[in-house]
């Protein structure tokens, strides 16, 4: 015996928001080069955040100002976790 199934709708793929740029470009470069050879710590790279190509193509990153370190622990987070140097 067959079984109808009402409200199903059909497979409209993944969101566009879902995917992200890669992190390629002029600005992307040019910023990535400004981080580098002034050893600045931002929680974009600290975080690992998966915006970088977005807002770094865009000249935008977020500075960490007292260093790459946290003392929080938090899941959903790469930053490194323990007692900032004093
Ligand atoms: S500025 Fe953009 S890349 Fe940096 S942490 Fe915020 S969302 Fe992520």
């Amino acid at each position: 015996m067959e079984t109808k199934v009402d409200n199903v709708f059909p497979p409209v793929g993944k969101p566009k928001w879902l995917k992200v740029k890669l992190p390629i470009g002029e600005k992307y470069t040019e910023l990535r080069g400004l981080v580098d050879k002034y050893k600045l710590n931002t929680i974009c790279t600290s975080g690992s955040c998966t915006n970088m190509g977005e807002c770094w193509g865009e000249g935008t990153a977020t500075f960490m100002i007292l260093g790459n370190i946290c003392t929080r622990s938090c899941g959903f987070c790469s930053v490194k976790t323990g007692r900032p140097i004093s």
